[in-house]
């Protein structure tokens, strides 16, 4: 997946990476998590209702009937470039002819955040833990940075818990307030799940926020009939014939 880090995909801190307390955390006792559903591969079995989703990493939606509980992962950062199409969503900017019909594409700052599973009112209900994808825009990436900063001493975003209220469902305006101690860090075996789960998921995280979409199937998924693009992005790897799948339903 390394050769996929061009331009499109940006790794990268928030701030610096200066001083940051140690990653892992530090165990104390108590909390215990159960994180994301375990099973074989594919098969995922519960009670009715039970939702399987078709991207590796969900993206976070805030209700304005719920407070929801957070946590940032990491304070690592991923930025897309994304363009919106009618009638198909959004789409990875390739930097060809997604520009040429879409414009400017926008940026989009994204973060994996655990959700913890609480009452709609902040209070933590069972140790449920699920990873989604927070995607940010300039201005709420700005929050993001502040907020960081203000928790330096507490080791960072990462290490905090925030209270998400969302004032507006469609835009997705979020409001973040700390929280205290990220309480999933104090769970040795929640620490320990949340890493596994994102070494297998992680690289896949902005397939929750935009598709990816190969130059040459771009105009057929517009039902436009263009042709060949034969833009800078002519650079197809091995790995997006496997993304290819997420999407066949
Ligand atoms: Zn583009």
């Amino acid at each position: 997946m390394s050769e996929e880090k061009n331009n499109d995909i940006v790794d990268a801190e928030v701030v610096s990476s200066e001083e940051k307390k140690n990653e892992v955390a530090e165990v104390e006792s108590g909390f215990s998590f159960d994180v994301g559903v375990e099973g074989v591969e594919g098969v995922v079995s519960g009670d009715m209702g039970l939702r399987v989703s078709k991207v590796p990493v969900e993206k976070y939606k805030g209700s304005t009937q719920r407070l929801d509980m957070i946590s940032f992962l990491t304070s690592k950062v991923t930025a897309i470039k994304t363009h919106y199409f009618e009638g198909v969503g959004n789409l990875i900017c390739f930097g060809g002819k997604c520009c040429e019909l879409g414009g400017f594409p926008n940026v989009r700052y994204l973060f994996p955040i655990v959700i913890y599973h609480t009452d709609g009112e902040g209070n933590i209900l069972s140790p449920k833990l699920d990873i989604k994808v927070l995607s940010a825009g300039e201005d709420f990436y700005k929050t993001i940075q502040t907020i960081h900063r203000a928790s330096r001493e507490m080791g960072g975003i990462d290490h905090v818990d925030l209270l998400v209220t969302c004032t507006d469902e469609q835009y997705q305006k979020l409001t973040l307030s700390q929280s205290g101690d990220a309480k999933w860090r104090k769970s040795k075996k929640a620490v320990q799940a949340l890493s596994d789960r994102w070494k297998k998921d992680g690289e896949f995280m902005y397939l929750g926020v935009a598709r990816k979409v190969e130059p040459n199937d771009f105009m057929t998924l517009l039902g436009v009939d263009g042709g060949n693009d034969s833009g800078p992005s002519q650079r197809v790897s091995e790995s997006n014939t496997n993304l290819d799948s997420f999407f066949n339903d």
